[in-house]
């Protein structure tokens, strides 16, 4: 790999690329669990034609690179990254319009949060995202995750979206396909799509409906209030539930007498079993361990195979 501060020179030079390119970044603050060591390089481009540029440069180079959205599906190598990382934080834009009727499409960029989002629409008087109030992160990585509030996943909303294929270098446009989706799963986890934008189909209501809507999304947020979702650093739910469990990730845990069990800084929710959170400047190692000790214990007592959907990244 060239140096460091030889690519950023590259980047600053080229013309081509707008945004910051920043060296031995801390990534920790950039997640919801704030745990995780540096990037050596570290990209915030301003639009899509930079972020293309930046894939172009990286992928020629051969210098990995981790998408970074929000940073709240995700537990950060406590020795950084390898590589760079690229923050999709300022491809943030969102715009709409009437196709038929009361019919409407939200097109966003794909760094956009889905609390901005949520909050553009209500105001908007747009109706059929409420139940994503409250869901940290960025519209790239609900969609990279198939986020699931409230029995509605985001895919049920999905018009359309625009990723960079890493194989051709060239922007895709897709339509919504059922059969590419699943509970937690997109056609996006395969690899070698980045997001760039994405197209919701939502319904246009009178304005008279403003304060309902808004009253809706507030609910929702109270909801995850109330079951602590915001009461220490975290990545949401640790594990998928599965129907086959007969019961929710979180109760078998809870049922096995895990909750509060802590190794180190991180601890599995006295509240929540499906929570682990960090109370005391925890390790990617204190989660990993806590995440092997749960899906031990459960497979042990219960005979069920949890499968964690956070996602371990880094070195
Ligand atoms: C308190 C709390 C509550 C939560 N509640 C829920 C919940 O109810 N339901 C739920 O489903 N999840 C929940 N989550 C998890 C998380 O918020 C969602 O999965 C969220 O949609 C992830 O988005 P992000 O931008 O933070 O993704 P990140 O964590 O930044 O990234 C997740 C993955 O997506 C990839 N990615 C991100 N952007 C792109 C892109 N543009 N193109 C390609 N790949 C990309 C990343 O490389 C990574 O592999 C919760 C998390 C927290 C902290």
């Amino acid at each position: 790999m060239k140096e460091t501060t030889e690519i950023r020179e590259f980047f600053v030079k080229s013309g081509r690329y707008q945004g910051t390119v920043l060296l031995n970044e801390p990534v920790a603050q950039k997640t919801t669990f704030k745990i995780g060591g540096t990037a050596p390089l570290y990209f915030e481009p301003e639009n899509t034609d930079s972020l293309l540029f930046t894939l172009e440069t990286l992928c020629k180079n051969k210098i990995q690179f981790f998408i970074l959205g929000g940073g709240s599906n995700i537990v950060v190598s406590d020795d950084g990254f390898d590589g760079a990382v690229i923050s999709t934080s300022r491809l943030n834009d969102i715009k709409f319009r009437l196709v038929s009727g009361s019919s409407a499409e939200v097109t966003c960029l794909s760094g956009t949060p889905t609390a901005r989002l949520v909050s553009y629409c209500t105001q908007n008087c747009l109706s059929g995202i409420e139940k994503f109030a409250g869901l940290p992160g960025s519209i790239g990585g609900a969609l990279f995750m198939n986020a699931r509030c409230f029995d509605l996943s985001i895919s049920g909303l999905l018009k359309s979206a625009e990723y960079i294929d890493l194989k051709t270098m060239s922007t895709v446009h897709y339509d919504f396909c059922e059969n590419d989706w699943d509970y937690k799963r997109s056609p996006f986890q395969c690899g070698g799509k980045i997001l760039t934008s994405a197209t919701f189909t939502l319904e246009k209501k009178h304005s008279d409906e403003l304060e309902r809507i808004a009253a809706e999304c507030r609910r929702y947020v109270n909801e995850r209030v109330q079951k602590g979702h915001f009461k220490y650093p975290s990545a949401g739910s640790v594990f998928k539930n599965n129907r086959d469990f007969g019961e929710p990730s979180g109760k078998l845990i809870d049922e096995c007498g895990l909750c509060g069990k802590r190794i180190g800084g991180a601890q599995i929710a006295p509240w929540h079993g499906n929570f682990i959170v960090n109370t005391d400047n925890a390790t990617q190692k204190d989660v990993r361990d806590l995440v092997d000790l749960a899906v031990r214990t459960v497979q042990e007592k219960k005979g069920f195979l949890l499968q964690p959907e956070i996602i371990f990244c880094g070195k």
